[in-house]
């Protein structure tokens, strides 16, 4: 069923291309193209899906020159094995906001690309495609894509972070899914195992303690601890979230606590008790 869009909102391009001279009102202009765009917006306390028609005009300058207004264009993303590369438009049919709505459903609240489909056509009316909720999902995580750089920084400037691995497949290929926690930054990366992985998302200029068990990767950086692991240890087993366990780690400051061999060494304050030790609270930084 064809969407009917509720209102039009209009484009204008604001000066000549050819000349450079600013169009006014008045100069003659013509619809040039247009799309149909769907957007969150707030209402009554609430929120509704607005459905409306953007049209761009072509204005005729007085040079002879005809200058289009167009959609903004963003990045293209492109990705091995992937059939069709992303490009960011303005001129897609979901608008930023609800495209930020549906990639909260999917990647924070963990809900499926169907339930999402059933949950927007039941509580707004709107039916999309899930090849369309796809495609949303994706050009939020493009979009993103340079808030990493600032989640990286802050992650560096950390004094205690915490990292781990599990293997993750990812259209059939076996990968691995790195996790890397601060108190206030949670980074996620999928790549391969080897230690760049880690030194690409850390650094070499680290200068705060590593929480980690003992795979080799993380070996490299000597103000190490190894995780103690509440649960038994065992590969693939993702680091205590911030809490009661974590609080104890982070009290293991002073003398390097690894062996040569990497084997754990009783934690200085804990003697043979490192259950007690895990809920020592960390000590309080001065100055
Ligand atoms: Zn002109």
């Amino acid at each position: 069923m064809p969407l009917e869009a509720e209102g039009t909102r209009n484009h204008y391009p604001a000066a000549c291309t050819i000349c450079g001279t600013v169009f006014e009102l008045w100069d003659p202009n013509r619809g040039h193209s247009a799309h149909v765009v769907l957007d969150l917006e707030p209402v009554g306390g609430g929120i509704r899906i607005a459905c409306l028609r953007h049209v761009h005009h072509a204005t005729q300058c007085a040079c002879g020159a005809v200058t289009a207004a167009r959609p903004g264009m963003g990045v293209l993303s492109t990705m091995p094995g992937r059939s069709r590369d992303l490009l960011l438009s303005e001129a897609c049919l979901v608008g930023p906001a609800l495209a930020t709505f549906i990639a909260a459903l999917s990647v924070r609240y963990h809900i499926s690309r169907a339930r999402i489909r059933e949950f927007l056509a039941g509580w707004f009316g709107v039916t999309l495609s899930v090849g369309t909720l796809d495609r949303c999902i994706r050009e939020v995580g493009v979009a993103c894509e340079p808030v990493v750089e600032d989640l990286l920084d802050d992650l560096r400037q950390a004094g205690v972070i915490h990292a781990d691995e599990t293997p993750w497949r990812q259209k059939e290929k076996r990968c691995w899914l790195w996790v890397v926690l601060s108190s206030t930054t949670a980074i996620f990366h999928i790549g391969s195992r080897q230690g760049e992985e880690i030194r690409d998302l850390i650094g070499d200029a680290f200068l705060g303690w590593l929480v980690s068990d003992g795979y080799r990767a993380y070996r490299s950086y000597k103000k190490r601890q190894r995780c103690p692991d509440p649960q038994g240890g065992g590969p693939g087993r993702w680091p205590q979230p911030a809490g009661r366990p974590l609080r104890g780690v982070a009290a293991a400051r002073g003398p390097h606590p690894r062996g040569r061999r990497g084997h754990r060494r009783p934690h200085p304050q804990s003697d043979s008790r490192p259950s007690e030790a895990r809920l020592q609270p960390p000590p309080r930084r001065r100055g």
